[in-house]
């Protein structure tokens, strides 16, 4: 049987001006680019997953059956939204389209000398998704679920529940970070989390702590119950944990990096896909999804743009190798 990944969180249109600085009060500018792309980070890893297993010569079929379940407006992002999902090759038929509700937009300013953004997130349909809409899951059933923290809480703690009562593997990247109850972790079997989440999934601010080293911090991170915890580094790689195993450190890819943007949305999406395609959790098995996934994200790292920037699976070498 073909395994299913389903993602359950947001999509936006993402609207990308660059400027050679940010306006004051009361003035405009004239910017130096302007640009649209799908983004939102359900519809990037979902995205990642569909190309990460099939190759983009033959979209119609891959070694994993990709969907997305969230919501959009009854507007023409929308449409393009839907659109970006399928022409990726992800099966969009569990996103709502709501009527009278806008769709999700991030308004991004890039400061074209400091290359720093600042972005102004409407989240629209997306918070459209409440609670009701999964306390069941329709069959087929998916092998894994993937979620973020783009959508309401509330709403990703009911898909928690219930796919913890039907026995799912859940996947959270919990961006943007915030500390989850307690109890919402025992639902979670692999934690997937870069630097800044990680010390604010476990409360600890600081911003100098090595993740590769620090056992108490590793402790309390484990602590939470998630079986399998990745923590990525950007250019100092990945380090993985589990509970009483040693940690295992993976170094980051030599590439020339052009655009860091989903590189995070990359790593999970082909972490996903190894994992789905070689269901033993042995530390072996573990340890080559986790550098097939460092070698997917580097890719995206070489390449401007988010989704686009994305490696296809006959891009890479096969992740069972
Ligand atoms: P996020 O995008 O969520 O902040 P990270 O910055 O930790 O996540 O990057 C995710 C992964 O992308 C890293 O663990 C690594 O595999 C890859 N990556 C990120 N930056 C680089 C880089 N400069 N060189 C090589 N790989 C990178």
């Amino acid at each position: 049987m073909t395994p299913r990944i389903e993602v359950i969180g947001s999509l936006n249109l993402d609207l990308v001006s660059t400027t050679a600085r940010v306006p004051q009060g009361g003035e405009t500018i004239i910017t130096q680019s302007f640009s649209t792309g799908c983004g939102g980070k359900g519809a990037n890893q979902a995205v990642a997953c569909a190309r990460l297993s099939r190759s983009q010569h033959d979209i119609s079929s891959g070694s994993v059956i990709v969907s997305m379940a969230g919501a959009v407006g009854d507007d023409s992002f929308g449409g393009d939204l839907l659109k970006g999902l399928r022409d990726n090759g992800v099966d969009a038929a569990s996103v709502l389209v709501r009527k009278g509700e806008k769709s999700g937009v991030a308004v991004i300013i890039v400061e074209e000398h400091s290359g720093e953004n600042r972005i102004l997130m409407s989240p629209g349909a997306n918070f459209s998704l409440k609670p009701a809409d999964f306390t069941d899951l329709p069959a087929p059933l998916p092998d894994i679920i993937i979620l973020q923290l783009e959508i309401p809480l509330d709403t990703t703690l009911q898909i928690l529940k219930t796919a913890q009562q039907k026995k799912i593997e859940v996947l959270l990247n919990p961006a943007p970070a915030q500390k989850l109850p307690n109890e919402a972790y025992l639902a979670i079997t692999h934690l997937v989390v870069n630097e800044s989440e990680a010390s604010i999934v476990t409360g600890n601010e600081a911003r100098d702590i090595d993740w590769t080293s620090n056992t108490a911090q590793h402790k309390t991170l484990l602590d939470l119950g998630a079986r399998h915890v990745i923590i990525t580094l950007g250019a100092r790689g990945v380090c993985y944990l589990s509970k009483g195993k040693p940690i295992r450190t993976f170094a980051a890819q030599k590439v020339n990096v052009k655009d860091t943007t989903a590189a995070g949305d990359t790593f999970v999406g082909a972490y996903a896909v190894a994992i789905m395609l070689n269901r033993d959790r042995s530390e072996t098995a573990m340890a080559k999804a986790i550098d097939w996934a460092n070698q997917a994200a580097a890719k995206t790292v070489e390449r401007p743009g988010a989704q686009s920037a994305i490696p296809w699976a006959n891009e890479l070498p096969p992740s069972n190798a």
